[in-house]
């Protein structure tokens, strides 16, 4: 993830600190925790292929575990995703647990549970919450698979901001709404929301390679939001590390290729690791190879599979090491290359040949 704001702006936020710590770290920083695959809705985009109900969740006592062991692994940040997290009715047990040890917490969700009496019992437990629009009303319900979601996810916004929580929105760029960066900011601006992430499509789950836009598109869009990060928003992109490039080249400042240097590009499966609902732990949510289980999660890292040393080493083998941005990139989303059929390939996102060759 990369602060657009930050490196445009040079205005810090709180997790700036885990982004360009420039720390070499032995465990992750940051752990995903998919605690369901249950959802209440099937949208179109969605990287766990989660449903209706017809999954087992872990018990309680195993997402507990794993925050135990998060903690004792020093990770600063854990992600409550699903599914839909707030499916599951002791969600916010989970976030209690992890907010007891020190850890932030951010809960990643379609905002349709966000009542009030839910938003109650997680308040005090979650450093934010991130809510999934996909566009305007018409658009959102359509990717959403049922009528009403938008106006569910506004009201969970509402409820959530007005308990005080830190409460973003969550925008997956799509072929069928990359024209909708416009209304994002209207939208922010209509309802007080003061951050926003923009996600690259990354394909797993039921996310499909032709739900994403073409690399010139791909361009104009991120141009269209990095633009718009110096409007006092707090502006994320996921997923790319080629933005960060791009605000270089827009800039040409110095300071913001050291920061992206710091942050060091995609490290997926060394600075994030991802749990599934099944508890098997993959380098992130769209690269879908085990390296280990919920249980044993320390040795993940310490008796590393060879997936898990690759990855730390991952210069020797990404097919675009030779690229001059590869310390601020690191290749890219491994997942991506990997639903092309080649784990090592280069990233079919990376737009890099778009920016510098007009
Ligand atoms: S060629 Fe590879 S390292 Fe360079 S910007 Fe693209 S994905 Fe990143």
């Amino acid at each position: 993830m990369i602060s657009i704001s930050r490196l445009m702006t040079g205005k810090r936020e709180k997790a700036d600190e885990i982004r360009y710590s420039g720390n070499k770290d032995y465990y992750p920083k940051v752990l995903v925790f998919n605690v369901t695959r249950n959802c209440n809705l099937r949208c179109e985009h969605c990287y766990s292929n989660s449903g209706f109900h017809h999954y087992t969740d872990l018990p309680l006592s195993t997402w507990i575990n794993a925050v135990k062991q998060a903690a004792d692994m020093g990770v600063k940040h854990i992600l409550l995703s699903g599914g839909e997290p707030l499916d599951r009715r002791d969600t916010y047990l989970i976030a209690k647990e992890a907010n007891d040890y020190g850890i932030s917490v951010e809960l990643s969700t379609n905002g349709t549970m966000l009542t009030k009496e839910r938003v109650d019992e997680i308040k005090n437990y979650v450093d934010y919450i991130g809510v999934s629009i996909d566009g305007p009303e018409e658009i959102h319900d359509k990717f959403r698979g049922i009528k009403g979601t938008f106006r569910k996810a506004i009201e969970g916004i509402r409820n959530s901001k007005e308990a005080g929580i830190k409460t973003g929105l969550r925008f997956t760029i799509t072929r069928d709404n990359y024209e909708y960066i416009d209304f994002i900011f209207e939208l922010m601006e209509k309802e007080g929301i003061d951050r926003v992430c923009f996600y690259h499509l990354a394909y797993a789950g039921r996310a499909d390679i032709k739900l994403d836009i073409d690399n010139k598109t791909r361009l104009n869009v991120v141009k269209k939001i990095i633009n718009y990060s110096t409007s006092g928003k707090e502006v994320l992109t996921a997923d790319n590390p080629v933005d960060g490039i791009l605000v270089y080249a827009m800039t040409g400042k110095k300071e913001v290729l050291d920061l992206l240097r710091r942050n060091g590009g995609n490290k997926s499966g060394e600075r994030i690791a991802d749990i599934t609902p099944e508890g098997i732990v993959y380098p992130d949510q769209f690269t879908q190879i085990p390296i280990g289980t919920i249980d044993n999660l320390k040795e993940i890292w310490e008796k590393p599979n060879p997936l898990v040393e690759k990855l730390r080493m991952r210069k020797l083998y990404v097919k675009c090491s030779a690229c001059p941005f590869f310390d601020v990139c690191n290749g890219g989303l491994r997942g991506r290359a990997l639903a092309l059929g080649d784990l090592w390939g280069k990233d079919p996102s990376c737009y890099l040949e778009n920016i510098f060759n007009k």
